[in-house]
């Protein structure tokens, strides 16, 4: 049984696996540790982000 990022499938280690788990509720590899997800731009707050489901 092995560990792998649930964005980009890579195989990550246990202890990066636990690390990813208790800081961000999710199994990251290093890459995605930084930026998890593709989904929000942090970067640009100047849009009011669309929430789905509020409509
Ligand atoms: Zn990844």
């Amino acid at each position: 049984m092995g560990y792998f990022c649930s964005v980009c499938k890579s195989d990550i280690t246990e202890k990066e696996f636990k690390y990813s788990m208790e800081k961000y509720g999710q199994a990251l590899c290093r890459e995605h540790q930084n930026s998890p997800g593709p989904k929000y731009d942090n970067g640009n707050s100047n849009k009011t982000p669309q929430i789905p489901g509020l409509r």
